[in-house]
């Protein structure tokens, strides 16, 4: 037939959203959608630092796709990405092949171990529904362990990396050491987080007020930071960090950085740190036919300097690519991508963070209180009001 063919990589924050407005502005059979998805459920990574920890349910981060989209507009494909082939227009499934006129490639980051040895072999990461179900399952057992091995004095866990990953889940790892210490007979004295950060300060760039009360909120809830140390080497029982000191821990999780996703550069696209510098209007230089977003993206502000890939940059190209594929379907004029920054608010475990939203900011209670009206805005714009009752987060 002559419909063109729509295919989307990755139901994440970009994906979801542009198969959301897909879905809203195509007429009927002006075009096939297809999403395609490692698994049948779309993972609310921003909220993923909670499952991790164990302070939140896993299926609070989660949500099934069928509930999201409307599968008689769009085909959902639940299938893994193993290649794309840009010049056959194609895409190789681990289970088939899909042919297409527009690519839009949401798959997300990967985590960037810079090469560190032993950091991919050793650390864990949280980046979805299973590598959090890993670290949760794996703290609770160093409890149980501990118990049981009379070799073991100490529970020790490191984090490497405070960015505002690191910090977030820092944060509800502290709230969780008294719950398990008390579930598991320990001592607290014998539980330490290490949160080891490379840069001069923790969450390098963010506004230093916020910065310092971040670290003092956490450092009250028993976090050590190893600032301005940079993790050389993870060992199965450990880091080795600046001059070689070694820290003994069993847990090492790794938030070091994120990259976009290798099947990019695989796919004989130019990458920086795996990620497209698309065009204004998100497309990937000289492939006017396939659309780059979300973390797989780069895309640079006026003083010429990337933004930092976040969902919020993630679901507004969502919005502007479903808008340009459908404009180029219709041989309109596309319109290019402008960011609006609507802040950033960082959660520092039960009832504080920190945020900058207008220009002000705002720590403690009120800042929690901003965190948890920015999940169910993320809620409420991919599900309605069904899907803000069903997952929100309004107490505790
Ligand atoms: P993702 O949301 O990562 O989605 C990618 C999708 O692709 C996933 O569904 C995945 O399963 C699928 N996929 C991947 N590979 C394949 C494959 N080969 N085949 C098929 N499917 C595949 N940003 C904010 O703006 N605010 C926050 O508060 C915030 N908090 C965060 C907290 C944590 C703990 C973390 C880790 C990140 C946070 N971020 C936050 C960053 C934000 O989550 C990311 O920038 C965002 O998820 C990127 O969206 P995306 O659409 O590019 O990819
Ligand atoms: P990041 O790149 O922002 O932070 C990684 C941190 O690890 C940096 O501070 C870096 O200096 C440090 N690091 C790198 N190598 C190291 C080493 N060898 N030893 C010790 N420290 C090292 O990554 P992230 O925190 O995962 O965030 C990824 C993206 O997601 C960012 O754009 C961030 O803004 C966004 N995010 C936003 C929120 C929020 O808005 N609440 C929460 C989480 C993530």
């Amino acid at each position: 037939s002559s419909i063109p063919k729509i295919v989307i990589l990755g139901a994440g924050y970009g994906g979801i959203l542009t198969a959301q407005r897909l879905q809203k502005e195509l007429n009927y059979n002006e075009a096939d959608v297809t999403l395609v998805n490692r698994h049948d459920y779309h993972y609310i990574t921003t909220h993923l630092h909670m499952p991790a920890a164990g302070t939140d349910s896993i299926e609070h981060a989660r949500v099934p796709i069928s509930k999201l989209i409307d599968e008689f507009k769009i085909d959902l494909v639940k299938s893994s990405v193993k290649e794309i082939r840009l010049q056959d227009r194609k895409v190789i499934l681990e289970d088939g092949t899909l042919s297409y006129d527009y690519l839009i490639i949401g798959l997300g980051g990967e985590p960037e171990t810079f090469g560190i040895p032993g950091m991919l072999d050793h650390a864990m990461t949280i980046r979805s529904i299973n590598s959090v179900r890993l670290i949760r399952e794996h703290i609770e057992y160093q409890f149980a362990m501990y118990k049981n091995d009379n070799k073991r004095n100490r529970i020790r866990f490191v984090v490497g990396g405070a960015g505002f990953s690191g910090v977030e889940f820092v944060a509800e790892l502290a709230d969780r050491i008294p719950q398990l210490c008390k579930e598991f007979d320990v001592n607290p004295k014998n539980v330490h987080i290490y949160n080891v950060e490379a840069a001069p300060s923790a969450l390098p760039g963010f506004d230093p007020e916020l910065v310092e009360h971040a670290m003092n909120v956490l450092k009250k809830k028993g976090v050590t930071f190893k600032i301005g140390v940079p993790i050389k080497q993870c060992l199965p029982d450990g880091v080795i960090v600046g001059e070689g000191e070694k820290i003994d821990a069993a847990t090492v999780v790794w938030t070091g950085g994120i990259r976009g996703n290798a099947l990019l550069e695989q796919a004989g696209l130019e990458v920086m740190r795996g990620r497209v510098k698309v065009d204004e209007y998100l497309r990937a230089p000289g492939h006017e036919h396939v659309y780059v977003i979300g973390d797989n993206s780069l895309v640079f502000n006026g003083e010429g300097r990337p933004y930092p890939p976040t969902a919020q940059i993630a679901m507004q190209q969502g919005v502007n690519c479903a808008k340009n594929v459908v404009a180029a379907i219709r041989k309109k004029q596309p319109q290019p991508f402008v960011f609006t920054s609507k802040g950033t608010v960082a959660s520092l475990g039960k009832g504080e963070a920190i945020a900058v939203v207008g220009g002000k900011k705002y720590k403690g209670w009120k800042a929690a209180q901003l965190k948890k009206l920015v999940d169910l805005r993320y809620l409420f714009i991919i599900g309605g009001i069904p899907l803000v009752l069903k997952k929100g987060r309004f107490f505790g």
